[in-house]
């Protein structure tokens, strides 16, 4: 049994797709990547049997009439009988039906892999990090798309890369967003670009202890060489960690020192400068124009330290740098009434990107707070809050109302608002013209959302039908 499996490890390309071929292939999870990597399984000629934990009358209604063999509810020791078990990025690797498949030699692997195993493309960036991935991760895709390549962004974001497989070309340029989930999972891939963008207190609930998730995190420049790209942030201890056993090339990116070689942020030009050792180039390139806050000048040097990496032009950089609207959820506008801006940063789902976005703006505040706690402290906030003093006041709502309450109290006024409509009808009645409501939970939302874009566009919604 042993033997048999192990055969199968370290295949890729055209010889994996061929011995695919009648293979039996469980696939765990039935979300989005679940559903791309059966599919494309279901092409390579595979029998693929389906394993999903919920009980879920919708999705059991759909696989009814398709000749596949599935199971809803459990994740049962049929999944044993399978030559490959592939994982979507929710299921936790130390599953015990996952440990008995390991003990049996049967290769675990993750969509991702399956994914990057069969991909033609010769250039793959991936990115990681706690804040700033999908920012970072679009905007990078918006400066190669600029310059004239044909991109796939894919993992974390948007689409499943298995998605793009079939009709994928060597000249391709793959963008990846890899979480640390993802890259925990992931045994066999090299990518010409890497970045990990900075290491802050989050998912410790799963990786337990900070230096087992930089340990993680570090995997993204597993398997690199001399002639690759590793792109880290200067400002952060946990990427200054990691570097030593870097093998890439290293461009370091910074927003508060002024580096001899790398992309930093220069305050007193407030541009972006670039500097390299081997051709003594010096590039200088604006602020991105529609994103607020230091963090996203980050966002934008790691991705101009990605995008020169790859050898793209300065001018198709600065294209982006100028149009880039941003993405969804993140600090985005949503209306100004009666004279108050409304902001929707309900991406904020941790301490760290909420403090992010009160650094980033100087308006008079009101701050509506609160969802699932996850652990953390807030105390960070209070500090901020007493330091900036523009925060007039905090609308709690969720679960994490009281602890929060409890930790904050003292810096502002605070009210229990406990839903998000009951929050944004109280800003319209305390906010004055010029001032702003910003929605920068800093919990998860799972308690009263499906997601943080529900929790996002909700806020939308209620926001744009104001009157
Ligand atoms: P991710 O995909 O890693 O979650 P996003 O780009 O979606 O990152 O941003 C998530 C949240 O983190 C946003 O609310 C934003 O304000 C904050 N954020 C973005 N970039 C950074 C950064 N470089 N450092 C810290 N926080 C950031």
């Amino acid at each position: 049994m042993q033997k048999k499996h192990e055969s199968f490890q370290n295949l890729e390309g055209e010889k994996l797709k061929t011995s695919l071929r009648f293979k039996n292939v469980a696939v765990l999870g039935l979300g989005k990547s679940g559903l791309a990597v059966s599919n494309l399984l279901i092409k390579c000629k595979a029998n693929v049997f389906l394993s999903e934990l919920k009980d879920d009358p919708a999705l059991k209604k759909r696989f009814k009439n398709k000749k596949i063999s599935c199971e809803f509810g459990s994740h049962s020791d049929q999944i044993l009988k399978n030559d490959l078990i592939l994982i979507s990025p929710g299921v936790p690797l130390e599953l015990p039906i996952l440990q008995k498949a390991r003990r049996r030699g049967i290769p675990v692997w993750n969509e991702l892999e399956l994914g990057l195993r069969l991909l033609k493309a010769k250039t793959i960036a991936s990115i990681t990090g706690t804040n700033g991935k999908t920012t970072t991760v679009s905007l990078l895709a918006d400066i190669c798309k600029n310059a004239g390549r044909k991109v796939i962004l894919a993992g974390n974001v948007g689409q499943p890369l298995t998605l793009f497989v079939k009709n994928q070309k060597k000249n391709d340029c793959v963008i990846l967003e890899v979480s640390s989930y993802q890259l925990e999972a992931l045994n066999k891939f090299h990518f010409q670009a890497a970045c990990v963008l900075n290491l802050t207190n989050d998912h410790l609930h799963r990786h337990k202890t900070m230096q087992r998730y930089a340990k993680i995190k570090q995997k993204i420049f597993l398997n690199q060489d001399p002639s690759d790209i590793s792109v880290l942030n200067w400002d952060d201890p946990w990427c200054i960690k990691m570097a030593r056993k870097v093998k890439g090339k290293k461009i370091w990116f910074s927003t508060r020192k002024v580096l001899k070689h790398g992309v930093y942020w220069d305050k007193e030009k407030k541009k972006i400068i670039a500097k390299f050792k081997q051709n003594n180039q010096i590039l200088s390139f604006n602020n991105p124009k529609y994103l607020l806050g230091l963090h996203n000048s980050a966002n934008a040097c790691a991705s101009i330290a990605l995008s020169l990496g790859l050898k793209i032009k300065p001018k198709a950089i600065r294209h982006s740098l100028e149009h880039f609207k941003g993405v969804a959820h993140r600090l985005e506008k949503v209306r100004v009434f009666k004279g108050i801006s409304f902001l929707n940063d309900s991406k904020a789902t941790n301490v760290d990107s909420t403090l992010k976005a009160l650094e980033a703006l100087d308006s008079p505040l009101w701050l509506i707070l609160g969802g699932e706690d996850k652990g953390g402290s807030y105390l960070p906030l209070k500090k901020i809050i007493q330091e900036k003093k523009n925060v007039r006041g905090i609308l709690l709502i969720g679960g994490a109302s009281k602890k929060i309450y409890s930790e904050v109290q003292g810096a502002c006024k605070m009210f229990f608002s406990t839903t998000l409509q009951n929050a944004i009808k109280k800003t319209v009645k305390l906010a004055q013209k010029g001032e702003t409501v910003l929605l920068s939970p800093a919990c998860a939302s799972f308690d009263q959302f499906k997601n943080f874009e529900d929790r996002g566009d909700q806020f939308k919604t209620i926001v744009k039908n104001l009157k």
